[in-house]
C-alpha cells in the first residue's frame, strides 16, 4: 500500500460507480450529511476520509473494501465510533461505515444472538433482556459491540460469565481479499482465535454470533461514593472485597469526580445473580470507611445497570486514555493511585478506575493475553477546554509510566496511541502467532488503523 500521500486521487465517475453498487450511502466532503457521518466519539479526532460508505449489508461491505484496495486508499472500519484512538477514522481513505447495519436477532431457546456490527450496547440489551438473557458487554451502554469483543470486552458480567469475545460461537468476516468466511471452533479456528482479542487487524466482522445466559431483569450493583480523603481506604476496602468476591461479584474502584466537580472515591459493582446475596455481599462497603457521600448501591434493572455510567461519556468531548493490567493491588500501587488522585478536581475528569478480574476470565482461549491478571486499570483523562488538553494528556502518560514497574502490558481497546510501541505489551505471548496470522489472512496489512499487528515477514 502507498502511503496517504501518494494515494491515487478518486475521480467522481468512480464514485458514482460505488454509489450505484451500494444499497447504503457513499458520502464526499461537502456534501450534507459528511460533517456528522465523519465524527467520532472523540472530539480530539478531526479526519477527513476521500468519502464516507455507509453500509447496509455484506455486499456493501465487500464493494466498499474493494474500491478502497483498488484506489490504493487507506481503510479506517466503523462499528459504534468509540475508538478512543480515533481508528474508526481516517484522513484521505475510505471510512467503511457500519453504522446502519444494526439488527439484533434471538433465538431465546437455543440462547443465541446475531448482532450486526453496528450494534451498540444498549440496542444488543434491549433486544436479550427481552428474554431474561445478556452475554458481557461494557459498562457504557453507548459504545459499540464491534470494536469492543474484538479488543476482548470487559464488563459486568466478565467474572462470571467471561469476556465479550469469550462468548462468541462463531463471526462471518470479510477479508482483505473481499472473501466472506466464517470463523468458529470449527471453521477457520486459527482466525476465530486471532478474533478474540486481536481486534480490527483480520478483516471486516459483518455478523457476531453470541452465547447468552440468563440475567436479571433485576441484578444487585451500583455505585457508593465517599469523600476523597478516604482514597486510601477506599481502595483498601475494595482490595479486600474483591479477594474474597465471588464470580458472580464484578466491581471496579475509582478514583473520579462527581457530576458536579467535586472529587471522590467510589466502587461501583454488579452482583449476577440472586440480588438477595448481592446485596449481602455489597451492602458492608456502604460503612466501609464511614458515612458515604452518595449510596446508590442497590436493585436495579440490568438495563439500567448497563446505562447508567452513559451521562457522563457523551459524545464529542476530549479524551486520553491509557492503561495496565495488573497482578495485585499491592500497597505501592496504591500509593501511587492516591498520589496521582490528588489532581483529580474537575474540570477536567481525570479518573483512575480499577477493574477488577479473575473468574471466567482464565478459561477463555484467543489472543486477548493476560487473563490471569487480577485487575486492569484505566486512567482517563476527560476534557472540554482545548486549553486543558497538554495538562490532561501529561498527567495520563506520567501516570502510566509510574505504574510501569507494576503493569503487564495495556488493554488494547483502551489504548490510544497511534504510534503501535504498546502493542507487544498488549498481546505478550500471543505476539508471534498474531503476526504470522496477520501474514496468513492481511499480508500487505490493508487493515491497520486499529491497534496494528504488523504481518510477519
Ligand atoms: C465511553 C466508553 C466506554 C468504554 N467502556 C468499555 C468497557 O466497559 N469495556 C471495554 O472492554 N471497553 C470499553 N471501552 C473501549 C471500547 O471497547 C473501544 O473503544 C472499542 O473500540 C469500541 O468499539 P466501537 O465499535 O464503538 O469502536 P470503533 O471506533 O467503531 O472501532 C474500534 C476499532 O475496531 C475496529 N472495528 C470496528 N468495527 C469493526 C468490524 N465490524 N470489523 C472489524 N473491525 C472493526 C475499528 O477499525 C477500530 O480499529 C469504552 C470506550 C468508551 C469510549
Amino acid at each position: 500500500m502507498k502511503s496517504m500521500s501518494e494515494t491515487k486521487r478518486v475521480d467522481g465517475k468512480d464514485i458514482w460507480g460505488l454509489r450505484e453498487a451500494m444499497r447504503g450511502q457513499v458520502m464526499v466532503p461537502d456534501e450534507t450529511g459528511y460533517d456528522q457521518a465523519r465524527r467520532v466519539w472523540n472530539g480530539t479526532v478531526d479526519r477527513r476520509p476521500a468519502l464516507i460508505a455507509r453500509c447496509a449489508d455484506v455486499t456493501d461491505v465487500q464493494r466498499a473494501l474493494g474500491f478502497a484496495v483498488e484506489h490504493d486508499l487507506p481503510v479506517a472500519v466503523r462499528g459504534g465510533g468509540h475508538s478512543v484512538a480515533g481508528f474508526s477514522a481516517c484522513d484521505g481513505g475510505v471510512l467503511i461505515d457500519l453504522g446502519l447495519m444494526r439488527t439484533v436477532n434471538v433465538d431465546a431457546d437455543s440462547r443465541v444472538a446475531r448482532a450486526e456490527p453496528g450494534v451498540t450496547g444498549a440496542d444488543f440489551d434491549r433486544a436479550t433482556q427481552q428474554h431474561g438473557l445478556a452475554t458481557t458487554l461494557g459498562i457504557v451502554s453507548t459504545t459499540g459491540i464491534a470494536g469492543l469483543t474484538l479488543g476482548g470486552g470487559i464488563g459486568w458480567l466478565m467474572r462470571k460469565h467471561g469476556l465479550a469475545c469469550d462468548n462468541l460461537l462463531s463471526v462471518d468476516l470479510v477479508t482483505a481479499d473481499g472473501r466472506l468466511v466464517t470463523a468458529s471452533t470449527d471453521q477457520n479456528p486459527d482466525l476465530f482465535w486471532a478474533l478474540k482479542g486481536g481486534g480490527g487487524n483480520f478483516g471486516i466482522v459483518t455478523s457476531f454470533e453470541y452465547r447468552l445466559h440468563p440475567v436479571g431483569p433485576e441484578v444487585y450493583g451500583g455505585s457508593v461514593a465517599f469523600a476523597p480523603e478516604h482514597r486510601r481506604a477506599v481502595l483498601n476496602a475494595y482490595r479486600e472485597l474483591t479477594r474474597k468476591a465471588p464470580d458472580e461479584l464484578t466491581s471496579y474502584a475509582a478514583m473520579t469526580a462527581a457530576p458536579d466537580g467535586s472529587p471522590v472515591a467510589a466502587i461501583a459493582a454488579c452482583y449476577a445473580g440472586d440480588p438477595a446475596e448481592g446485596a449481602r455481599l455489597l451492602d458492608p462497603t456502604k460503612h466501609a470507611v464511614g458515612e458515604p457521600l452518595l449510596d446508590a448501591l442497590g436493585p436495579l434493572t440490568y438495563i439500567e445497570q448497563q446505562s447508567r455510567m452513559d451521562q457522563g461519556y457523551p459524545p464529542g468531548e476530549y479524551h486520553y486514555w491509557r492503561s495496565c493490567f495488573l497482578d495485585d493491588l499491592t500497597d505501592q500501587v496504591i500509593d501511587v493511585l492516591v498520589e496521582r488522585a490528588s489532581d483529580i478536581q474537575a474540570p477536567p475528569v481525570l479518573e483512575l478506575i480499577v477493574e477488577h478480574m479473575g473468574g471466567a476470565i482464565a478459561a477463555g482461549d484467543g489472543a486477548f493475553a493476560h487473563r490471569d491478571a487480577s485487575y486492569d486499570l484505566l486512567i482517563a483523562a476527560n476534557w472540554t477546554d482545548p486549553a486543558d488538553q497538554d495538562r490532561c494528556v501529561a498527567w495520563a502518560r506520567e501516570t502510566a509510566a509510574t505504574l510501569e514497574p507494576h503493569s503487564r502490558g495495556g488493554y488494547v481497546n483502551y489504548e490510544p496511541d497511534a504510534d503501535g510501541s504498546y502493542v507487544p505489551g498488549v498481546y505478550g505471548d500471543r505476539f508471534a502467532r498474531l503476526r504470522a496470522l496477520k501474514a496468513q489472512y492481511d499480508p500487505h496489512n490493508v487493515f491497520r488503523l486499529n491497534q496494528n499487528v504488523t504481518p510477519a515477514p
